[in-house]
Formats: C-alpha cells, structure tokens, sequence
C-alpha cells in the first residue's frame, strides 16, 4: 500500500486554518487504499475522519484521537452522456475539464472550493443551481459493513445544503460521484445578483465561460474564493445556512427567496438571507469579540463568513459564532443553523 502518512496538524489541512493534531493523518491517492484503510480503521477501532480539501469543516483545537484519511484519488470515466469522477479529483479542475469538452452546466458552481467527493455531503449550491440536479449516482462504502454501492439520487435525500452523507456522517465514504452529462454551450442565468454582474436578465442565456468569469469575480469581490493573498478567504464560506421559515415570521425587510419548487412547505415558507439577519443584529463586517488579541472575525468582506486573519483557534472561531447566533436569535427569535461540520467541538448552548 503506498500511502503517504503526514507529520501535519488538521489547521494545515483546513481552509479556516484552525485544528489540533491528529493521531495520524493518512492520504490515499487511489479508491483500493481508500477502502483499504476505512476497513483498518472499522477493524481496529480507530476513530475516522475523511477529509477532502477541508474548507467545510471546524476542527477542535484538541488532538483528533484516531486516523484522518485525506481523499486524493483521481480519476474520470468519460461516456457521452456521463462522466464518474474519483472522490479525490479537485473540483475546480473538474469544472474546468468539463467546460473544455462543451458541458458548461457546472460553471455556476465555479470557485466553491473542495473535492469531488464532499460535492453530495452538502448537496452544494450557488447563483441557483445545486449539485443534486446534475447528480447520476454516487459510488459508496459503507463504514460499518464494508459493503460498496451506487446510490441513486433520490437515496441520498438532497436537500437546501443537506444529505443523508451530512446527516449520517458516519455511514458512508463517498468513492467517487458520477455526474450526468448535457451539451451545453450557454446556460440560464437564475440569480439576479449574477444577472446583474452580468448585465442580463434573470432567464436570458449567456456562455458558459462567461458565466464562470462572472461567477470567480463576483465570488472574489466577497472573498468566497480561496486565494492566499486574501486573508479573509480563511474561513469555511459561509458559516450559517439561509434559514427557511413560516412566511409570517419574517421581518419587514429581510431579503427572502423562493424554496425550490417540489418543496411541500414551497407555499407556506421562505427562505430569508442570514446576511441580513446578522448585520441588522449588530454584528457588523469584521465584527471581533476580542479586537486586541483575536485574528478571528466576521470576514470584512462578507458577513455570513468567519474568517482566520492569521493564527487564531478553534475556540475563538467557535465563541465568535455562539455570539452571532445568538445576537440573532435575540433580535429575531429565529435559530441560525451552522454550515460547516463541526469536528469534536460544538457552538455553546443558545441562552433561551
Ligand atoms: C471560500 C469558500 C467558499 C465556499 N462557497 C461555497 C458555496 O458557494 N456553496 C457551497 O455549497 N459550499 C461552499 N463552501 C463550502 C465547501 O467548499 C464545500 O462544502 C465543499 O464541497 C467542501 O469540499 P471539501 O473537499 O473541502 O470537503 P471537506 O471540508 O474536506 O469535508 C466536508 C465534509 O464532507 C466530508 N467528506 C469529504 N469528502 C468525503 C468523502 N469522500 N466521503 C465522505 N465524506 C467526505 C467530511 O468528512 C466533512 O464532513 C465554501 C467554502 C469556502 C472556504
């Protein structure tokens, strides 16, 4: 088995740049170690934790007590209508290739940073499109019985940034994803802010190249794509998910949006802007608790992020987010749900 064990603490294997170490930390770079290695573990008892490219994730400041397995396996099947792509392949890359050979649907998913293996964990999402609507079927193992499948997608329980892989995060490894595959030159500009950027109509159709320009640079204009030269791109993207909630209870002038349609709460509920919620709860951009000390704050150029400016800790990360949650929960009575996944660590307790 050739694979690469690594003297590294998880803060260097994390976009939010926060984690203790690990008992040992383990990359693969092809699906039999991966499989290999997840059956080790289950064997002998060791605590696991996959990791991609870590910019979904807050690790404890704490030793992780088992093995973490970094997923770089590579590898893309072509067909003409579908492509399987290894769990490890970079996603960007992926876009990128795809683009390339005229499959520009993924473009609007451009600059989210991570591998092609988490894409399903939080089903993700951005400028209107989620992953699960390009999604054939995901390769799996299943961690306790070491059995592999292919689910299909209404098996995986997508939903706004979830899945049954978010929800049951200790079930499966996901080895590689197969996306489907449609011909497209030029796609369907869906959100206004990109329409804007665009200087088009939601509905009109633009090149998908165009899109994906548009997309990198309105994302770096909020530091929503990593880039060493920016500080504030230390985080995890956003840390809390738009809240849906009863049409009733969202206050006068909080931007809302449409659930997607099939929703069965599509007529009763809305989704509003976490954005909002938290400026208009006071916390502000680059918003610190501790400004003498703390590197950790609301990123200055988005304020759904937490950003890491240089050398700052879980706990702090952690103690910033109790507050915004709680700021907001105080204003508006509504509970914000965090994003990323939380490693051994938790927000503390809402004061109800
Ligand atoms: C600047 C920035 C912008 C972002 N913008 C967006 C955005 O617009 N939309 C969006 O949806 N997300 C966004 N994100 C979040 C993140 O990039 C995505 O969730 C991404 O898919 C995570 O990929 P990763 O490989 O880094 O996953 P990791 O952070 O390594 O892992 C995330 C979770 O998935 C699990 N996991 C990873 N790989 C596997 C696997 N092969 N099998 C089983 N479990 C696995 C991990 O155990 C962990 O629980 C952003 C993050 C950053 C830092």
């Amino acid at each position: 088995m050739a694979v690469e064990f690594l003297d590294v603490a998880l803060s260097e294997l994390t976009t939010l740049k926060v984690g203790g170490t690990a008992q040992r930390v383990v990359r693969v770079t092809t699906e039999a170690e991966l499989v290999e290695l997840v059956a080790e573990c289950r064997n002998i008892g060791s605590p696991l934790l996959i990791l991609g490219g870590g910019s979904n994730v807050v690790c404890s400041d704490s030793e992780f007590d088992g093995t973490v397995i970094v997923v770089a396996t590579t590898g893309m099947q072509w067909s003409e209508d579908r492509v399987r792509v290894s769990a490890g392949e970079d996603w960007e890359e992926f876009i990128v290739d795809a683009l390339d050979r005229g499959f520009g649907e993924f473009t609007p998913l451009s600059g989210i940073p991570g591998t092609v293996g988490a894409t399903p964990i939080q089903n993700i999402g951005a400028y209107g499109v989620e992953i699960s609507d390009l999604i054939e079927s995901v390769s799996v193992l299943d961690r306790e019985t070491l059995c592999q499948s292919e689910m299909q997608p209404d098996q995986c329980a997508f939903a706004y940034r979830s899945s049954i892989f978010k929800m049951q995060p200790d079930q499966y490894v996901v080895l590689a994803v197969t996306y489907r595959l449609t011909p497209t030159v030029e796609i369907e500009v869906k959100y206004p802010q990109l329409a804007t950027v665009l200087n088009v109509s939601v509905g009109d159709r633009v090149p998908a190249a165009v899109v994906r320009d548009s997309v990198i640079k309105l994302r770096g204009s909020k530091s929503m794509v990593v880039d060493i030269s920016d500080a504030d791109s230390n985080s995890t993207g956003s840390f809390f998910i738009n809240p849906t909630v009863e049409r009733g209870v969202a206050p006068v002038g909080c931007p809302r949006y449409p659930l997607r349609s099939g929703d069965p709460r599509e007529d009763s509920h809305v989704k509003l802007s976490a954005a909002w919620l938290i400026e208009n709860s006071g916390v502000t951009k680059g918003f610190t608790l501790h400004p003498e000390k703390s590197t950790i704050r609301v990123s200055r150029n988005h304020s759904l992020a937490i950003a890491n400016l240089d050398s700052g800790s879980a706990e702090e990360v952690l103690e910033l987010a109790s507050h915004m949650r709680q700021k907001v929960f105080q204003q508006f009575g509504i509970e914000l749900e965090v994003e990323p996944i939380l490693v051994n660590c938790a927000l503390s307790d809402l004061l109800r």
